[in-house]
């Protein structure tokens, strides 16, 4: 791997087709694998990792917004993209670029219809999801009748496939719950099955749920995100996968402090004794919240570990260098296979998905095939 000369993220696509062979030999062959790639694929580049599982055999995609599903239609990716949280406003876009909605109201399942009748629409794929105790979108059981009335009583539209989605996937504390949650969508969704002349599909499980319930629930389709990424919520499973994403910097410059002087923003930081310290370009404008400033963040320079002091900057982070053999121009690594994110974040009281996802456009991406 060429070293950094500048901030940039690595996108390693052979360690997203290992995540997904990963996942993949989780399952059954028949069941569906549905990508989920919103929020520029968990922080990375939504285009070149939906190329990339379109490519390697992924049955579905999925993004949060209706934005987002069309850049990938724009870039020519044609797997089914289901869009998790549409809303009103973007439904005649999504018609137009043939993106499948998440339905989890009446007002929107109404105002969808409606929609897709005036253009003329036949069967057009929607998804119905229930809320089963997650308490964020969904109806609930006592609809499903309603739901399946409205649904045979016209043809623009047809319900593709039901789902909902678990609240405590990744916590065997919370087992009990999750097996709950499950029952509630195996009633549910038969229910939905024997009322509704074309038998729609069905999915719950995340990245969490395949490693956790895969045997009990995977039904005809799971959607996994994080776990594509590399990270799987636990340490056996994070050393079964490969992070994808890699962040460097460089060293710009060297301090030498004296004891007494300070570092930074507010004087945050006081030097009690001399120490050396590193300027890296790369501030909580690229993701590295303020949170991970004054040693609650580090990274890694030449194979030590450098903590973050004072206050972090906009574009730039200073770091304890003290004892570490290091130069101007020297790489540093943020997060990458041999440095965790979920670690990183750890220090932020955070979790990879908030790591991941922050890091912003402003840092170049490059794309290691
Ligand atoms: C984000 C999301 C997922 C993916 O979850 P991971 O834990 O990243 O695998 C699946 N389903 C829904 C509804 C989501 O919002």
């Amino acid at each position: 791997m060429p070293k950094a000369k500048e901030t940039v993220l690595e996108i390693d696509l052979k360690a997203l087709a290992h995540n997904y062979a990963f996942l993949k030999a989780k399952l059954v062959p028949e069941t569906m694998f549905l990508g989920v790639v919103k929020a520029f694929a968990y922080g990375s580049d939504s285009i070149v990792i939906a190329k990339k599982l379109q490519e390697l055999g992924a049955d579905y995609l999925a993004v949060a917004y209706t934005k987002e599903g069309v850049a990938l239609r724009k870039a020519g990716i044609t797997l089914p993209i289901l869009v998790l949280h549409p809303l009103p406003t973007s439904f005649k876009k999504i018609i137009k670029h043939r993106l499948e909605p998440n339905i989890y109201s009446f007002k929107i399942l109404k105002e969808f219809m409606a929609v897709a009748e005036k253009r003329g629409e036949k069967k057009y794929p929607i998804h119905i999801k229930f809320n089963t105790g997650l308490n964020r979108l969904g109806f609930v059981e006592e609809d499903v009748d309603e739901i399946c009335k409205l649904a045979e009583s016209q043809d623009a539209i047809e319900i593709a496939s039901v789902f909902s989605h678990l609240a405590a996937s990744e916590d065997l504390n919370e087992k009990e719950f999750t097996l709950r949650q499950l029952s509630i969508f195996d009633s549910i969704s038969n229910k939905m099955r024997a009322k509704l002349l074309h038998k729609p599909f069905r999915h719950t499980l995340n990245t969490s749920g395949i490693i956790n319930y895969g045997k009990r629930a995977q039904f005809e389709m799971v959607r996994s995100g994080i776990g594509l990424y590399g990270y799987g919520n636990e340490a056996a499973v994070d050393k079964e996968l490969m992070p994808v994403a890699t962040l460097k910097t460089i060293i710009s410059q060297i301090h030498e402090i004296k004891a007494g002087e300070s570092i930074g923003y507010n004087r945050k930081y006081k030097a009690e004794a001399s120490m050396v310290t590193a300027t890296l370009p790369v501030g909580h404008a690229d993701g590295i919240g303020r949170i991970y400033g004054n040693r609650n963040g580090f990274v890694w320079i030449n194979g030590k570990k450098a903590e973050i002091i004072g206050n972090t900057c906009m574009d730039m982070i200073m770091v304890d260098v003290t004892g570490i053999n290091c130069q101007a121009g020297d790489e540093v690594i943020v997060f990458g296979p041999k440095a965790s994110a979920e670690d990183l974040a750890k220090g932020a009281s955070t979790i990879s998905y908030e790591l991941l996802t922050g890091i912003s456009q402003r840092v170049k991406r490059l794309i290691l095939e």
